[in-house]
């Protein structure tokens, strides 16, 4: 009897997949220079010790002196001193003012930086002298202490996955280093006898192996630490040794192909016999199998084990929506899906699926939709011309103007 394995939502088998990871979430974590801290996941809030900035300083390259001191248009202020950014000048005698430079710290007794080009430089003694040409507002031009971070402020959360912006800012706050989760160590395995990797020559029968290369790189960008396994044979046994030695040492095992319903599949009961399986249907296209377990290693502990559909774009979309949700768990980052956009699809789609679709879209200059031509699950040219998908609810048909659903590709694959 063939198996039927159940048809699930796909939020129902994330809820799944993802309460499963809670009890898988990396409990290691590692001190990093904040240099090299890029896409790792924040195992402790970053919390600043000092206000930033920590003095009031000038925005404008100017003039800082006393508001009062240049209330009428043409007043004339001796230059009293220099001060350029990374110096400190001292207190400000009233009725002068002091040459100052953009990022330098604002004397005391001065409220105010007039901006060079609202001011004539006049030459004279020692430094000279600046007349106001129109008077400006207290305050103007300067960066107060502490207005972008407080002191004692939260500045990153615990589980925050690091951007460029988020190093720059914790570089702000001084810290030199950061505690971040482990890399989540992941096993590659490609199955399939018709698989031949790019530089061999294709026999007949043949076609180059696409999902390893996407795969790995996928979990690259994701923060992983991707062993590659290779490409497991079509048989029982083989398979069942590679499971064996990809559960020690591994988080996560992720195999492509072998888990539908035919007799050249190997993987489920291959699972079984080293762990346990659970096959599912999820109502996606493309998608729909997906296979979702545990593999035994050692003593005492599993690997979880995600197994996807061999059809690349199948296996693309699968792990975007599937396997990168249960990569961010694991590291106790948010799970979430990212922010879904509403936009003007600019094509038909009269015969929609009885299943949730994710549609290879891409953004046209009129700020709409287009579509690719051919959205079956093989064509992996649809997966490199789009830059999102259309998540596109059961059997809604589109009209050219119909607002969607966009999820970008960018935010899916890299967040
Ligand atoms: P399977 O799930 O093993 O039945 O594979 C479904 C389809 O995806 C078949 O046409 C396979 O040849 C193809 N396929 C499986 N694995 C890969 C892979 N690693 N790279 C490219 N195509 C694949
Ligand atoms: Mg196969």
């Amino acid at each position: 009897m063939p198996e039927r394995p159940p048809l699930l939502s796909l939020d129902d088998a994330l809820q799944r997949l993802l309460a499963v990871a809670a009890q898988h979430v990396i409990a290691d974590t590692q001190s990093v220079d904040t240099f090299d801290a890029l896409g790792r996941v924040l195992a402790e809030a970053v919390r600043s010790a000092l206000d930033v900035p920590p003095a009031d300083n000038s925005s404008m390259d100017g003039y800082a002196l006393r508001a009062a001191d240049a209330a009428q248009a043409g007043a004339l202020l001796p230059v009293s001193q220099r001060i350029a950014a990374g110096s400190v000048g001292h207190v400000l005698q009233p009725g002068t003012a002091a040459r100052i430079f953009t990022g330098a710290q604002i004397p005391a007794g001065a409220d105010t930086v007039v901006m060079q080009e609202a001011c004539e430089a006049v030459p004279g003694d020692g430094l000279g002298a600046v007349r106001v040409v129109a008077p400006t507002a207290t305050g103007a031009w300067i960066r107060r202490r502490g207005e972008d971070v407080r002191q004692g402020a939260t500045v990153l959360t615990q589980g925050t996955r690091l951007t460029p912006q988020a190093l720059g800012l914790a570089a702000s706050v001084g810290a030199a280093t950061l505690r971040v989760v482990r890399r989540p160590r992941v096993a590659l395995l490609s199955t399939g006898d018709e698989l031949v990797m790019p530089g061999q020559p294709l026999k007949p029968g043949a076609i180059y192996n696409s999902n390893r290369f996407m795969l790995r790189a996928l979990l690259q960008a994701a923060g992983c630490e991707a062993t590659d396994l290779g490409i497991v044979p079509d048989q029982l046994q083989a398979t069942r040794d590679a499971l064996r030695v990809a559960a020690s040492g591994h988080d996560l095992i992720i195999s492509t192909g072998g888990v539908s319903v035919g007799e050249e599949d190997h993987l489920r009961p291959a699972v079984r016999a080293e762990g346990r399986l659970e096959l599912w249907q999820i109502a996606i296209k493309p998608g729909k199998p997906l296979a979702f377990g545990e593999v035994k290693a050692d003593p005492g502990s599993a690997a979880l084990f995600i197994g996807l559909p061999g059809n690349p774009v199948s296996s693309f979309v699968t792990f975007l929506l599937a396997v990168a949700p249960v990569l961010k768990a694991l590291q106790g980052a948010d799970a979430r899906m990212p922010a879904a956009l509403p936009l003007r699809a600019d094509f038909d789609w009269p015969r929609p699926d009885k299943r949730r679709e994710f549609l290879r879209v891409r953004l046209n200059d009129s700020g709409g939709l287009d579509l690719y031509g051919n959205q079956s699950s093989g064509v992996l040219t649809s997966t490199v011309w789009a830059d999102g998908l259309l998540d596109n609810p059961p059997e809604r048909v589109i009209r050219r103007g119909d607002t969607v659903t966009f999820l970008p590709l960018a935010q899916l694959i890299a967040r």
